[in-house]
């Protein structure tokens, strides 16, 4: 499985400024390449479509120019419809021409919401974006007429050619789906390697039974870890706002679920925007020597930065 990150970033996009670097973690909000494989078969998975998406964009097609891809075949998940998760969508071009193939998955949101197309529709309705959702020609099912719009369940299992992906529950205001991806093995099982993803998730006190089937048997796992503890619990100067109920975790929530569920590697995500490289480095070094003096260390812990690949 490949994994590649196109933005980190949680809330609000935030570029380096003077006096304020975010080039080493990134600025872009959320926007994960995912590539899976079983025999001579890859699938391209993209989670969510933060403003990471528009440089995947711009990837994809000087692939399809190079003559590396005959179309851009790929299988959007949106993790939810908060508007760090969908305001790159409009900027992703592989979407306006006509040729590629372009499915969406998300959750089935309760009436008020009505479902994803509708969701969308709202965003990208030709006043607030100049083009409406029915002008994006690549918005089709990978097999012909096949539904281009897929509203999925929290604990739906949904089997592609090489990975099956579960959608797991997770705690945030409006709801969030988890996705879990599991490759085939050899023997053509979905048993092979794991990836799982909670880009935004609040894991309150103990693990989350939740998380923790998110995460069993993760080769990567990647949770939210937006805040430090001070900021979460509303004790950190200048900032006397509590941000508990706001649907985001801790660096160290995130260290615990990812210890008691056995996950190889934790990438931690969703950073903050007041948070610049510096305070995520000393963020990132915290965490590690938390880690380390836990009775069952994560064998790696990292900051998800914009630009990291990761292979497993
Ligand atoms: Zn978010
Ligand atoms: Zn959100």
């Amino acid at each position: 499985m490949y994994f590649k990150c196109w933005g980190c970033r949680g809330s609000l996009p935030s570029p380096a400024t003077m006096g304020f670097d975010t080039r080493r973690y990134g600025g872009n909000t959320t926007c994960f390449e995912i590539r899976t494989r079983y025999q001579d078969k890859e699938e391209l998975f993209i989670i969510d479509m933060g403003t990471g998406i528009f440089r995947l964009g711009n990837k994809l097609i000087e692939e399809l120019f190079s003559g590396r891809a005959q179309s851009i075949r790929a299988r959007l998940f949106i993790t939810h419809i908060h508007l760090d998760h969908t305001f790159g969508m409009g900027f992703f071009a592989p979407l306006f021409m006509p040729g590629n193939h372009i499915e969406f998955y998300t959750l089935q949101m309760p009436a008020t919401y009505g479902n994803l197309n509708r969701q969308l529709s709202g965003l990208y309705d030709g006043i607030q974006f100049p083009r409406h959702l029915e002008q994006m020609p690549s918005i089709g099912g990978l097999n012909g007429n096949h539904e281009a719009f897929h509203d999925v369940k929290f604990w739906d299992s949904l089997e592609f050619d090489t990975v099956k992906v579960d959608v797991v529950e997770l705690n945030h205001p409006q709801g969030c789906a988890g996705w879990r991806f599991q490759e085939r093995g050899a023997a053509g099982n979905y048993d092979g390697a794991v990836l799982s993803v909670a880009t935004d998730t609040e894991h309150f006190d103990a693990t989350n039974p939740k998380v923790q089937k998110l995460g069993r048997e993760a080769n990567l796992l990647i949770l939210d870890g937006q805040y430090e503890d001070d900021e979460y619990m509303g004790l950190a100067p200048n900032r006397a706002d509590s941000k508990q109920g706001w649907g985001h975790g801790t660096p160290r929530s995130c260290i615990r679920e990812a210890s008691a569920c056995g996950a190889q590697r934790l990438g931690i995500t969703h950073h903050d925007p007041s948070h610049d490289d510096r305070t995520l480095a000393r963020m990132e070094s915290r965490a590690k020597r938390y880690n380390r003096r836990l009775q069952q260390p994560v064998p790696e812990v990292f900051f998800l930065r914009e630009g990291m690949e990761i292979s497993f």
